[in-house]
């Protein structure tokens, strides 16, 4: 027969320091706030190739990145590919808007279109070790990297129709950056880095702004602060840097620029790096 302890059957032999707390004591909270966190895979880098930064170039943006990539593993570099949506997300989320679909109904719509795009980035590497991989695969990563393999997942987190709204207007605000820098957060990884179509950051949108100004570095923080009406990378991944215990910089490279690439994978300072002041 269990012992009861306050009519709670489970309790006895099972006491330990959350015990009977509600787990939203902020003085409890705080005291658990000092311990470190296992770096899972500090060793592999977690890469986004853009939707519409890339997949939606074709074959023009999409051949010569694989190329670059799969050279890159050849030689040992051990990376995880997380894709973006583009364009057809982009439908898919003006019609769900239209017809007053709620945030979660958007974030699942949007959650078939980056599967679209590692699916055919998976055909496209088959030969080199590339390997589809969804969320229930993640325990699986390191066998896959171990045997020469290039994981490639779906960017979006699994949040769907459990996505958190927006501050403002109905836009998940977690989509494939989002999902990208949390898995490199989770798995300690050894950088996050955004392959897109353009340098990096800038002051604006440099395909609106003729004027917008190349910026290589900046923290989370003041970019917050700026209040820059465009980014390259979802305001979601800011806030979440400032509570990063691994991923405290991304990196933002263009890899329609042949050699970009390999040179941010062999830690040279190119493209953007936006770091965060928060120490965790
Ligand atoms: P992805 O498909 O990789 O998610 P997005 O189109 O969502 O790409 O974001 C990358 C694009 O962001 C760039 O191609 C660029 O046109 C645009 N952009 C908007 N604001 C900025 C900015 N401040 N600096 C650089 N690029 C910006
Ligand atoms: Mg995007």
């Amino acid at each position: 027969m269990a012992t009861k302890k306050d009519g709670k059957i489970w309790t006895a032999g099972m006491d330990n320091a959350f015990t009977g707390q509600t787990l939203t004591s902020l003085e409890l909270i705080n005291e658990t706030s000092n311990n470190t966190t296992l770096p899972v895979l500090p060793e592999v880098w977690v890469l986004k190739i853009g939707g519409q930064s890339i997949m939606d170039r074709g074959r023009a943006a999409v051949f010569p990145i694989l190329e670059e990539l799969i050279a890159a593993k050849d030689t040992g570099i051990q990376f995880i590919l997380g894709t973006g949506g583009g364009t057809r997300a982009r439908h898919v989320y003006a019609q769900a808007l239209d017809l007053n679909m709620p945030t979660g109904m958007l974030a699942k719509l949007g959650a078939g279109i980056p599967v679209q795009n590692a699916r055919m980035l998976q055909m496209l590497t088959a030969k080199h070790g590339g390997i589809m991989c969804y969320d229930d695969d993640f325990e699986k990563l390191p066998l896959y990297l171990r045997t020469g393999c290039m994981p490639i997942m779906s960017g979006m987190p699994p949040n769907e129709f459990w996505e958190k709204s927006a501050r403002i207007g109905r836009i998940p605000p977690n989509r494939t950056d989002a999902g990208v820098y949390l898995m490199g957060e989770f798995l300690g990884a050894k950088g996050v880095i955004y392959i897109k179509d353009e340098d990096g950051l800038y002051t604006d949108d440099p395909k609106k702004d003729p004027n917008a100004k190349f910026i290589p570095e900046i923290s989370a923080e003041q970019l917050i602060a700026n209040q820059q009406d465009d980014l390259v990378v979802e305001r979601v991944v800011l806030e979440y840097m400032q509570r990063a215990r691994h991923m405290k910089e991304i990196r933002i490279i263009n890899g329609t620029k042949k050699g970009n690439i390999t040179a941010a994978l062999s830690g040279e300072n190119i493209g953007t790096r936006i770091y965060s002041e928060t120490n965790q």
